[in-house]
């Protein structure tokens, strides 16, 4: 797996977390070597066509994902609902209102600078979470869409998009507040916003979450862009 150069990820005092991830599963691995080497065009028609889960019988579209193709901050959900299911842009829904009001509190902006994805592509039925083997299917192409951002900071919001990203069963208490790693690029995770929607209490942690990554995109900005 390729991996940024150390000098860059130096700076960065990471936690030890990212040593301990386990290797891709046989099936991802294998997955990705077709996926891996796709340019953007490629691999927006892969995903428009693709049947490799069970998610491609239920959808209206696949939604791949929005925004500034070479975006510093990438923000990480979960999968499609109904209502982006229905427009093929993720986050349009509730969701997404509590999503860009928590981008506008950190002074960013949907499209500017900014990319909107989900671990999968397509809505699971009656909106349940998508299944292991679903996320696993779907992998190469969240992988691909990363490596070519090349974004600064990762935020995984909430837990389906933390474990999948860390590739270790984890909570989101345990993670909040700390920089992690995805493959040399540094990784912030915070809660869902469907999550705090359900659970208002806790949305003073997730404001204490943005401060944590309006610091760290001031610190991010200061090194080097970091190479895809
Ligand atoms: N929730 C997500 O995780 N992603 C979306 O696109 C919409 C709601
Ligand atoms: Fe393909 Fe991902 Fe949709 Fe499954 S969820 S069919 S892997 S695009």
């Amino acid at each position: 797996m390729k991996r940024l150069p150390a000098s860059w990820l130096e700076e960065l005092e990471l936690p030890p977390l990212w040593r301990r991830r386990p290797p891709p599963s046989p099936k991802v691995a294998e997955a990705e070597d077709d996926v891996a080497t796709l340019d953007w065009a490629a691999l927006k028609a892969a995903v428009a066509r693709c049947t490799r889960c069970k998610l491609a019988e239920g959808r209206t579209q696949t939604v791949f994902g929005v925004g500034d193709e070479q975006a510093d901050w990438l923000f990480v959900g979960e999968a499609p609902g109904a209502e982006e299911d229905l427009k093929g842009e993720p986050f349009v829904g509730a969701a997404g209102k509590l999503l860009d009001n928590m981008l506008a509190a950190i002074g960013l902006h949907r499209g500017e600078g900014v990319y909107i994805a989900n671990v999968v592509k397509c809505r699971p039925p009656g909106n349940r979470k998508p299944e292991a083997d679903e996320i696993a299917a779907c992998a190469p192409y969240l992988d691909r869409q990363i490596a070519l951002i090349a974004p600064r900071l990762i935020v995984a919001l909430g837990k389906v998009a933390a474990v999948r990203l860390l590739g270790r069963e984890v909570s989101i208490a345990s993670l909040r507040g700390k920089l992690w790693e995805y493959r040399g690029r540094p990784l912030i995770v915070t809660y869902h916003p469907a999550y705090l929607l359900r659970n208002l209490p806790d949305k003073a942690r997730a404001w204490e979450d943005l401060c944590f990554i309006r610091e760290q995109m001031q610190r991010l900005l200061a090194l080097p862009r970091p190479p895809s």
